[in-house]
């Protein structure tokens, strides 16, 4: 799974994210298609993949190797199959909240085939919250911190594009037009936003938002949400 971020150096900031291998690709011994060899360096398609257990011995010792593409990419952070989401938000989305504070646009975008972690990552589970969930925490928590200096107030939305069909899943409806506006642009007519008052009243309405998703079983994803979810979080800040 790949996300794509700013960052101070630059505008823009590639991570990656390597997933464990789920309980069919361990039952099946599949080898692994990526190995990740540092904090920033990852290959694809490894020369030698790591045989173990059955599959090597299968395999036997005059086997012929599998020869592998053994391609080396570099971004500018790796996340091995042990990173946390805690792991992922520390050098992720954690700092472009200063961006964010000091009133620039910023997006998080991610990226990857079906299966291959993106709503693990960005969602996450209630036992293991995910970077949207860790993020506004820690959004509130700066805000809470600087209520002297600014106030500050949070504006949300929360849509899903699927079957090129925009929903609104914080007050479901029917599909909803985009427009252009000729003072704010390209503008999604008769989408709410809401006004959450404390990160906990954010995260269940992203909850509940969540269950508003369209889910489709498939064959690599059991729970997959087969839709592109967007959500958007606006401030305004008043000097105190
Ligand atoms: P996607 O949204 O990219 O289609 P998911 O995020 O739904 O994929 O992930 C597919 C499956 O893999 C889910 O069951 C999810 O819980 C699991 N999974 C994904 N990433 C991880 C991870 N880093 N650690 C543990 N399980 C993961
Ligand atoms: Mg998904």
């Amino acid at each position: 799974m790949v996300s794509v971020l700013p960052t101070e150096e630059g505008n823009v900031a590639v991570v990656v994210r390597v997933r464990p291998q789920n309980h069919q690709e361990r039952e099946g011994c599949r080898h692994a298609v990526v190995q990740v060899i540092d904090d920033t360096m990852l290959v694809f398609d490894p020369e030698e993949p790591r045989l173990s257990g059955v599959f090597a011995g299968f395999r036997g010792h005059d086997a012929p190797k599998r020869k592998g593409k053994d391609l080396k990419f570099v971004f500018d952070q790796v996340f091995g199959e042990s990173a946390t989401q805690e792991d992922v938000f520390q050098h992720t989305t954690k700092e472009i909240l200063d961006g964010v504070l000091n009133g620039y646009n910023c997006s998080v975008f991610a990226y990857g085939a079906t299966g291959a972690g993106k709503t693990y990552t960005m969602l996450g589970s209630e036992r293991s919250p995910g970077i949207m969930f860790l993020t506004m925490v820690e959004l509130y928590k700066r805000i809470e911190a600087m209520k002297e200096e600014k106030s500050c107030e949070v504006l949300i939305s929360y849509q899903e594009v699927y079957n090129e069909q925009i929903h609104d899943l914080l007050e479901p409806k029917g599909p909803l037009a985009i427009r252009e506006d000729p003072e704010k642009g390209v503008v999604v007519q008769g989408l709410s936003f809401h006004q959450p008052k404390s990160a906990q009243q954010l995260l269940e309405m992203l909850a509940s938002g969540n269950r508003n998703r369209t889910q489709h079983p498939t064959d690599a994803n059991a729970t997959s949400s087969r839709s592109h979810a967007v959500f958007q979080a606006s401030g305004s800040s008043d000097i105190c």
